[in-house]
């Protein structure tokens, strides 16, 4: 049985004060790690913070990027070095936002997952198609290509311990939510990429989420799908209240 995910994706929002006061209010009402895995990916300002604040709770922090090396000349850029010792848990890589104006690629990603290993941070990959592609009937090759280099050259037991996040464009801030049919139809797709790939027990450990316009009214059904093992939330999880209830529903 695998465990549920559900992560919030602040994105570009929210100030320091209003981010210790979304920790402050939650902290103490996540359900226990052991039930479901509660995340807020936060930015890289208001990580050392939070991460102090949720410390002792089963709330993690996460981070929304990251660079793959671990020091250097690249102004500007945070690497895994620096979250891990700040006590981060988790990174979100891939993000399409990313990949549409920061030049994120497939290559990136994998360096990325590849030094989040490295470095004992649990990366979550995110693929997904736009409208054009969907119309197109171009998703399934697109997100299998995107997994398949995703996790390129890692290790079986890094595999299973990744977090997928299949997150279609179309549905991102748009109001517009996959089916349930729909988004269980990829996210079993890529647990067959993953069996496929790399091997059965892979396929049955890794974690998949999906994302796009999640909210508390329809968590519930989303998670009822057999592959879907979690949620990336964006606009529903920046309110104590709904990111409360969405990993109620975890
Ligand atoms: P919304 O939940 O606002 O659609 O955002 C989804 C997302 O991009 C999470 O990473």
């Amino acid at each position: 049985m695998r465990k549920k995910v559900i992560a919030g994706n602040w994105k570009m929002n929210k100030v320091l004060k209003e981010a210790e006061q979304f920790v402050a209010d939650t902290k103490d009402k996540i359900p226990g790690h052991d039930a479901v895995e509660s995340v807020v990916c936060a930015p890289f300002p208001f990580l050392a913070t939070l991460v102090e604040k949720a410390a002792g709770s089963d709330l993690k922090i996460a981070a929304q990027n990251m660079h793959f090396e671990d020091n250097g000349a690249f102004t500007g850029e945070v690497s895994p070095v620096m979250l891990k010792d700040l006590g981060v848990s988790y990174v979100v890589l891939g993000h399409s936002e990313r990949r549409e104006y920061f030049a994120e690629t497939d290559e990136t990603v994998n360096q990325k997952t590849k030094a989040a290993f490295n470095h004992g941070l649990t990366p979550i990959v995110c693929v997904g198609e736009t409208l054009e592609q969907r119309e197109n009937n171009e998703t399934m090759a697109l997100v299998e290509d995107q997994v398949k280099k995703a996790l390129a050259d890692l290790t079986e037991e890094q595999v299973k311990a990744t977090i997928i996040a299949y997150e279609p464009i179309w549905a991102i801030g748009t109001g517009k939510t996959a089916t349930s049919e729909q988004a269980n139809e990829v996210c079993a797709h890529i647990r067959n990429v993953v069996k496929a790939a790399v091997s059965a027990d892979a396929a049955e450990a890794v974690r998949i989420q999906y994302g796009g316009s999640v909210k508390p009214a329809n968590v519930d059904e989303l998670l009822a799908q057999s592959d879907i093992d979690g949620a990336l939330v964006g606009g529903a999880s920046l309110e104590a209240e709904s990111f409360l209830a969405l990993v109620e529903a975890g």
